[in-house]
């Protein structure tokens, strides 16, 4: 298998993998990008992005990533196509794999690449993604103001979701599977207490509902089988997340998750030149200004990594 070496390898396309890019471009580190299997990440599946400081009258998710993608093309980074498809650590310079077929080696490795929204997986479901069903109530509660939503999920991203929701929205209808939430207690029962929050225990989707948007919600009571149609103008799935981390398990320290561990205020891992940003090590904040945030860090964490060992 062929082999090519570089100074500063970025897997990952989203925010924080573009940030990373320019600030390494800037500092000289000539980073080469891969941009993996969803170039420009899960902005690219999102609709407006109003919350992104810089852009006052809002941009679409889409055209935002390509800004992010020219300006690290313009700063210099080789941008290529490609997935990490393996990646071996056990020697410097350390090594990915791209598409099963050739091997890059690299002094510093910046790992961006990001999480996946778990989705129900009915057809009605992905036919309306944009169109009212969203995986990000902080993203897109807002063009839903005073009006009535629903979400699936009973975690602590949905309990935070929803609260999110009720202070926007008319009426949030929560859906949940089992007789209980996962959350906890604390945000469990701040949700509860919400008076705008109607909670359907024991209760499954059936089908959401509508032509070109949202119209309504079909669910299901498991237990007795009983089904109800909710009208609403957004469904939002808050079942979890999937950080996009597996070539990386038997290297790096991650949470029972899946998510890269990094040491605390900085984008380190474990494995001494190896630095994770952005979601693949976020759980909590999952927004693409901290995911730009985290790629700045480890880019600075990079090269100051690479002028320690001289190699820089
Ligand atoms: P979780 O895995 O904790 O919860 C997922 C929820 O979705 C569960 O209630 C689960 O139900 C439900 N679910 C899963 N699949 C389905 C399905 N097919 N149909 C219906 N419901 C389904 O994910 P979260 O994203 O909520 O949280 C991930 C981690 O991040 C947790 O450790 C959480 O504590 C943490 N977190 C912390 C925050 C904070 O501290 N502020 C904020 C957000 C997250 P069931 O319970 O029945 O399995």
């Amino acid at each position: 298998m062929s082999a090519e070496k570089v100074h500063c390898l970025i897997i990952g396309s989203g925010p924080a993998g573009y940030t990373a890019a320019i600030y390494a471009s800037r500092a000289g580190l000539n980073p080469v990008l891969y941009q993996g299997i969803q170039p420009g990440g899960q902005l690219t599946i999102t609709t407006e992005v109003e919350n992104y400081p810089g852009y006052p009258d809002g941009i679409q998710g889409p055209e935002m990533m390509v800004d992010f993608e020219k300006q690290a093309k313009r700063m210099g980074t080789d941008i290529r196509y490609g997935i990490a498809t393996k990646v071996d650590f056990s020697t410097r310079p350390l090594k990915v794999e791209i598409d099963e077929e050739k091997w890059i080696e690299t002094d510093a490795l910046i790992i961006s690449t990001g999480a996946s929204a778990k989705w129900l997986g009915l057809p009605s479901e992905q036919r309306l993604n944009g169109y009212g069903v969203s995986a990000c109530a902080v993203c897109d509660g807002f063009f839903f103001k005073g009006k009535e939503v629903a979400i699936v999920g009973a975690g602590d991203t949905a309990a935070e979701e929803a609260l999110y929701l009720s202070k926007i929205c008319s009426q949030v209808h929560m859906i949940v599977r089992r007789d209980e939430m996962r959350a906890s207690k604390i945000m469990a029962d701040r949700v509860i207490n919400t008076p705008n929050i109607k909670i359907y225990w024991n209760s499954e989707t059936d089908e959401v509902i509508g032509d070109k948007k949202v119209e309504s919600v079909r669910i299901k009571n498991r237990q007795t089988g009983e089904k109800q149609e909710i009208p609403v103008s957004a469904f939002f799935v808050a079942i979890g997340h999937e950080p996009n981390s597996a070539i990386f398990k038997d290297w790096l320290d991650m949470d029972e998750a899946g998510y890269v561990k990094t040491i605390p205020g900085t984008t380190k891992t474990n494995v001494e030149g190896v630095f994770a940003s952005g979601d693949v090590q976020d759980k909590v904040y999952r927004q693409a200004v901290t995911a730009a945030g985290t790629g700045c860090m480890a880019a600075l964490d990079a090269e100051r990594y690479l002028g320690e060992k001289g190699l820089h």
